[in-house]
């Protein structure tokens, strides 16, 4: 079945899959900043996606751009460290990529908010494709998402194939160098290993796949 608008329901659903992802991976994900940083990133996503999740659980704003600004706030509350304060960035720029009083997005809509998102961060970070950090799986994530609106106009089909282009980014960043963050100063030790950020960014969006997927209430519209 179609997914072909998403609404407050939906993200929340989102929300609790990515959720779901980081709870079960978090000691991984603090394994990873171990090597390369200060071993907080697990407990980091951990506050981060239990803000998201209660940003759009409940309360009757339907509003998507409200939404995504509630989001926002949370995370950046959520941590002082780098990776919540870029992806409270990503939600702020979706919350610009979103017009006014809408209830719910087509896939070519919300496409403009990750859009908005992705450009917002890159406003935050020099950090390129390549330097191992987050950026290595956001980039391709939001770029085949776009890619994938334009041909299927399918929410659900959409962000599969980004969770895949999200996930083969992050493996990529296994055999890079870090040159951002905490992690740059390790240089040729951060090797080997996977950026811990774009091991997260990877999850979410497995998580806001599995989340939707599993939340098909009325026909098309999630
Ligand atoms: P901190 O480094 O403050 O402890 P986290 O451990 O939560 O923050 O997150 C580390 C992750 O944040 C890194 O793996 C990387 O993906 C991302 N990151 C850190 N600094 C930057 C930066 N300048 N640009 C892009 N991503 C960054
Ligand atoms: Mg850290």
């Amino acid at each position: 079945m179609m997914t072909d608008r998403l609404g407050r329901i939906g993200l929340s659903r989102m929300f609790a899959g990515a959720a779901a992802q980081i709870r079960q991976h978090h000691a991984w994900l603090s394994e990873l900043d171990s090597v390369a940083g200060d071993g907080d990133h697990g407990t980091a996503m951990l506050r981060c996606v239990e803000k998201m999740e209660k940003a759009v659980a409940g309360g009757p704003d339907t509003c998507l751009r409200t939404c995504f600004e509630q989001t926002a706030w949370a995370v950046f509350d959520a941590d002082g460290g780098a990776s919540s304060s870029l992806l409270g960035t990503f939600f702020l720029g979706m919350r610009d990529g979103v017009s006014a009083n809408l209830g719910s997005l087509d896939c070519q809509e919300l496409s403009m908010a990750f859009a908005s998102g992705l450009r917002a961060i890159r406003k935050q970070t020099p950090a390129q494709t390549g330097d191992k950090t987050m950026m290595d799986a956001l980039i391709p994530a939001v770029e085949t998402f776009s890619a994938a609106a334009q041909e299927c106009q399918d929410i659900e089909d959409s962000l599969e194939r980004a969770a895949q282009a999200a996930q083969a980014g992050a493996e990529a960043t296994k055999n890079l160098i870090a040159r951002h963050g905490r992690a740059r100063l390790l240089g040729e030790k951060t090797r080997g290993h996977p950026d811990p950020g774009a091991t997260s960014i990877a999850l979410l969006f497995q998580g806001f796949c599995e989340g939707l997927r599993g939340a098909k209430g009325e026909a098309g519209h999630a």
